[in-house]
């Protein structure tokens, strides 16, 4: 039963104009968001209060009426709401680690390397280098049972300005030597951005320690590099700051990123830090990036490494690392944490033999 023809017609009419406005509504919002995503490339902030603000003017003094001024205004302003609304509930910027931004496994390929995708890798090697001996040693042990990443600290992070700091760039040319004659790959931390001019001559991966993980130049610098950066996760970082000091190697450029968990200072004091093994998983969910596990600096102790790997490997890590030295008791640094050959050895035989470690085929 029809109530009133003009009534209807005028209904249908507000009708056509709602369809009208869901479409401009949308179109609006779609071109706000683009907007915002230019800005943001352009780093500059996603929304612009002051174009907000004299637009609202203009169309305020434009406005014929009858929707009066006041109405106006918030209705706009409810409006242009629209694309920031939707940035707010789909959280921060998406970041360049993000597994969002890439599906994929990051694989970091390194002379004869593979780091990340289906096979695992061990890292082993002292603390710090101290001689030629020492690192021909362990290098000599890591090859006979088919390891070949090396690790060796020449510039060390002490505490104490008065411990071994390290050998420097001589540990590095000694570090270098030894991968050389073993055919190996070697990681070392590398402390500044000077220090890093020189690293690619001795080194093919860069360690970032613990006590670096928020040191922003160093980071930046990492970026510039073309070489694969590991880096420790900090002595009291949350996952959000160690993603995100990934996220600065990474917006410089260098894609070939390797993150490592080695421990978060708590209150326990049976180790030297605490092993947290849900950032493994947590870690390998929210980003494409190869994640390691230090046995070494998370436990403080040689008594339970095989264990940590076993689990740092279950919970999906992509790799190990624990500290040898020929003999740890007389070890410049980290004496009592790092294993000797024999230790080294039966560590290996339990991972290896364990079924949880996948060898590169
Ligand atoms: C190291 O690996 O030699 C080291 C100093 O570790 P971290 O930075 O994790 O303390
Ligand atoms: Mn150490």
């Amino acid at each position: 039963m029809r109530v009133d023809e003009h009534l209807e017609k005028l209904g249908n009419q507000l009708d056509g104009i709602d369809q009208q406005l869901l479409v401009l509504l949308n179109e609006r919002a779609r071109i706000a968001a683009a907007i915002g995503q230019r800005r943001e490339s352009l780093g500059l902030p996603t929304y612009d209060p002051a174009r907000e603000k004299r637009k609202l003017a203009e169309l305020t003094k434009q406005n014929p009426g009858p929707v009066d001024n006041a109405r106006l205004e918030r209705l706009f302003e409810e409006i242009a709401e629209v694309p920031h609304e939707k940035q707010r509930t789909e959280g921060k910027r998406q970041l360049l680690v993000s597994r969002k931004t890439k599906s994929e496994d990051t694989v970091v390929r390194v002379k004869d390397a593979v780091i990340g995708g289906s096979a695992h890798v061990l890292v082993a090697g002292p603390c710090s280098v101290e001689s030629r001996e020492q690192m021909r040693a362990v290098a000599a042990a890591m090859k006979s049972v088919g390891l070949n990443v090396l690790r060796g600290g020449a510039f060390k992070p002490r505490t104490s300005p008065y411990d071994f700091q390290g050998l420097g760039r001589e540990g590095l040319k000694l570090l270098k030597e030894v991968a050389d004659e073993f055919e190996m790959v070697t990681i070392s931390e590398i402390m500044s951005p000077s220090q890093l001019e020189y690293a690619a001559e001795y080194i093919d991966v860069i360690q970032i320690g613990a006590r670096n993980m928020q040191n922003f130049d160093l980071l930046k610098a990492a970026g510039q590099m073309n070489m694969p950066v590991l880096l420790k996760r900090g002595i009291a970082a949350t996952l959000d700051e160690f993603v995100y000091a990934a996220e600065y190697v990474m917006a410089g450029g260098n894609e070939r990123v390797m993150l490592i968990e080695r421990g978060i200072r708590t209150y326990e004091k049976w180790t030297r830090n605490t092993l947290d093994i849900s950032a493994v998983p947590l870690l390998k969910q929210e980003t494409h990036l190869p994640v390691l596990v230090d046995v070494s600096h998370s436990t403080g102790r040689k008594d339970i490494l095989l264990p940590c790997a076993k689990a740092a490997l279950a919970a999906g890590a992509d790799g190990i690392m624990v500290e040898v030295h020929p003999e740890p008791q007389a070890a410049l640094s980290d004496s009592g944490q790092q294993i000797d050959i024999g230790q080294f050895r039966a560590f290996w035989s339990g991972l290896s033999g364990s079924g949880l470690f996948k060898r590169c085929t």
